[in-house]
């Protein structure tokens, strides 16, 4: 078992395979896109796979695909089926915001993907465009109901944003009535892009639960999973979970079982942290896999506490990088 200095179990690896994005969501960047990394900043497949190696043989046993938007990286889905090939590896899961996800789908479920989180902030084709500025929301609607034709569990992630989609947090949580998918909503984060400055947030995890109870007043709180982000409700009659998870507010560090790869190959071991191994520089200057293991080892023992920690031992650079090169 893998843990760290200050003993919480690491067993889950979130790896970005790429910065590209099909959406452009002012919450995580700005319209005209990111600086990409170019195709040598990224870390290659045979790198990425040398190391989801390394990580397994330590004791990592989930990984999650992200970016970015895994699917617009060519031959992503080769990459998965060499990754579910892996020994030692119980799962591996997807974040993706669905825009050309529905096709895959028959060969997700092939590749034994069992769940996939979907990006979705509103059941509105309007305010989907204010979004993300792009008008894609059939696309995504058609991939949730492809997951679920494929009894691959849906969790649905919607970020909430004071005077954009606030009205939306009880249409999404009431697809949980009929539908066996889970709706976590998300505190906005400062992860940007640089687009606008993020403060604390209007929107916060109790402002959103205080929403949900005035619809539903005996919203029932259940027991959250191991692990979990999310502090997860039972709507009364309806078959999914809604959770709400306060990523800004950090109240789920003392547990934290993550890390995080970057696409250029930079591990992260708290989402609030500036990076703190390049791992795709020790890879290419020929480091041995016991070497490899050894830096890795060393940043696993130096930990941060929590995120509040980590965001101020950046030393004065501010958070405000996309989401999109951190792995959301
Ligand atoms: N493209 C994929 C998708 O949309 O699901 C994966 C990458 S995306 C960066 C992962 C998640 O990060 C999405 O659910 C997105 O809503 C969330 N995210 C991005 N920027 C955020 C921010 N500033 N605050 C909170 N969540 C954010």
């Amino acid at each position: 078992m893998l843990l760290d200095n200050h003993g919480r179990i690491i067993n889950y690896l979130r790896l970005a395979v790429t910065d590209r994005c099909n959406l452009r969501c002012h919450y995580c960047m700005p319209e005209h896109g990111l600086e990409w990394l170019s195709r040598s900043e990224l870390l290659t497949y045979e790198e990425m796979l040398r190391l989801c190696g390394v990580l397994v043989r330590l004791g990592i046993n989930k990984i999650r695909i992200t970016g970015g938007e895994p699917f617009v990286r060519k031959d992503m889905m080769k990459f998965i089926a060499a990754l579910s090939q892996l020994d030692g590896l119980q799962q591996i899961n997807l974040t993706t915001n669905g825009v050309a996800t529905a096709p895959l789908v028959p060969e997700l479920k092939k590749l034994g993907i069992r769940s996939v989180n979907l990006s979705l902030d509103t059941l509105d084709r309007e305010r989907f465009f204010q979004i993300t500025r792009r008008d894609e929301l059939p696309k995504v609607l058609d991939t949730m109901d492809a997951l679920l034709r494929h009894d691959i569990k849906v969790k649905i992630n919607a970020v909430v944003m004071d005077g954009q989609n606030t009205e939306d947090i009880i249409p999404l949580a009431k697809l949980t009535q009929n539908l066996p998918v889970d709706v976590r909503f998300i505190e906005e984060m400062p992860f940007n892009g640089g687009d606008h400055a993020a403060a604390r947030p209007f929107w916060d995890h109790h402002r959103i639960l205080d929403t949900l109870r005035s619809e539903w007043p005996d919203l029932e709180k259940i027991p959250d999973p191991p692990f979990s982000t999310s502090m997860n409700y039972r709507l009364p009659g309806h078959h999914g979970k809604v959770g709400i998870i306060a990523a800004w507010s950090r109240t789920f560090c003392g547990t934290c079982n993550r890390i995080r790869v970057t696409p250029q190959g930079v591990l992260k071991t708290c989402l609030y942290d500036h990076g703190v191994l390049n791992l795709r520089d020790l890879m290419r200057e020929g480091l041995s896999d016991t070497e490899l293991t050894d830096h890795l080892l060393f940043a696993f023992n130096h930990r941060h506490k929590n995120g509040w920690d980590a965001e101020e031992a950046r030393r004065g650079i501010p958070v405000k990088e996309s989401m999109a090169t951190i792995g959301g």
